[in-house]
């Protein structure tokens, strides 16, 4: 069986890297020129933070993200599993005390344990929430290592080419389609809007973190995520929108302000760059597959694209190895 999947983001790398370890012949065919040139992907944190996304998110999205980080680790080597920490100013316990209410799984830590963790942090905060199953990677490392896993196990990915799942069905050996497109695939998938999130890539050469670090703010929560050599990941905005392309200047107070109240030597890092990109959503936040003939639509990664998709690529492949879905029929991941 062919099988051709339109979109290298997380959704379509992650898909081809599990048929291909299943042994089943695909090509990836994305339209940018290069890796991540027009992926939300690209902009991710790469948190895989189950027990912390629960704060807001379903219980489906824990329980989907079971072996996700054991996933990434067969297939990238930057998985990264120290945990994640959440911290609040003190005038902003309530938050906290919120956030420890809504989720499991972490340990209670006083300003002095949260020191040992992350001696950066020392001195600045009275108590913090530690998570010691949670992890993270770099998402566009990772996704450049799937590229070559894919490649490495005899698929094929090629770039600088748009197609439509029509045109793969009728004019090549393509059997089944996978359409990976992200938010492009809303003129289909009617019911899919865009989350828009904004980022900044920080450096500092002074200050170091071993694992994301939350603050919560009851208007401007962030969080931070350590890249190695005083690179960090700021994010992010989640704001009802489509708009692709464009960091407001209120955006960037935001988030410059909370990194500086979680810590003022961010005060004098230097803004790498900013990212803007819309997060695929369904209206209930889960992602999905949709069978329609020989086209799956893998859709609605929302805010988990890196830690849901591993659970979504096996689905499909489930489904393709064993042809148990039904045309139309829609996989809810609950
Ligand atoms: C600021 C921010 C932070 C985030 N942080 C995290 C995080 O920490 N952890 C996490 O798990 N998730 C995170 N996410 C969410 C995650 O990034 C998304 O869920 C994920 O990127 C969605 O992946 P996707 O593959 O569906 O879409 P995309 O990454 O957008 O990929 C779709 C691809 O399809 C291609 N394409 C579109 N149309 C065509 C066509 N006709 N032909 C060929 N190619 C086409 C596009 O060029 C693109 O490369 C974050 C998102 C944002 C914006």
């Amino acid at each position: 069986m062919n099988v051709s999947i339109i979109g290298a983001g997380v959704a379509g790398l992650c898909c081809a890297s599990e048929l291909v370890d299943r042994g089943i012949s695909v090509t990836v065919i994305e339209r940018s020129a290069s890796l991540g040139e027009s992926a939300c992907s690209w902009f991710a944190g790469g948190m895989l933070a189950p027990y912390c996304e629960s704060e807001s998110a379903e219980p489906a999205v824990v329980e989907l993200s079971t072996h996700s980080i054991d996933w990434w680790d067969r297939h990238v080597s930057s998985v990264c599993r120290n945990g994640s920490l959440v911290v609040s100013a003190a005038r902003d316990q309530r938050e906290l005390r919120r956030f420890a209410r809504l989720t499991r799984e972490h340990e209670q830590l006083d300003g002095a344990a949260l020191g040992e963790l992350e001696p950066a942090l020392e001195g600045r905060f009275e108590q913090g929430l530690y998570f010691p199953t949670e992890a993270h990677l770099d998402p566009r490392g990772a996704l450049a290592e799937l590229v070559e896993h894919v490649r490495a196990q005899g698929g094929n990915v090629r770039f600088g080419e748009e197609v439509t799942a029509t045109e793969l069905l009728e004019s090549s050996d393509t059997d089944l389609v996978i359409d990976c497109r992200g938010y492009s695939a809303r003129v289909e998938l009617n019911s899919l809007r865009g989350v828009k999130g904004e980022m900044l890539v920080l450096k500092s050469d002074d200050l170091a973190l071993s694992r994301p670090v939350r603050l919560l703010h009851p208007r401007h929560p962030i969080y931070l995520v350590p890249r190695g050599d005083g690179v960090f990941m700021l994010g992010a905005t989640m704001i009802e929108n489509n708009e692709r392309n464009r960091i407001s200047t209120r955006s960037m107070l935001e988030l410059l302000s909370s990194v500086y109240a979680l810590h003022p030597g961010f005060g004098e890092a230097e803004i790498l760059e900013t990212g803007v990109d819309v997060r695929p959503a369904f209206p209930d936040n889960l992602p999905a597959v949709q069978r329609r003939g020989n086209i799956y639509y893998l859709n609605g990664l929302y805010r988990h694209g890196f830690l849901l998709g591993p659970a979504m690529a096996m689905r499909i492949a489930d489904e393709i190895t064993g042809e148990q879905m039904q045309s139309g029929e829609i996989a809810r991941c609950g």
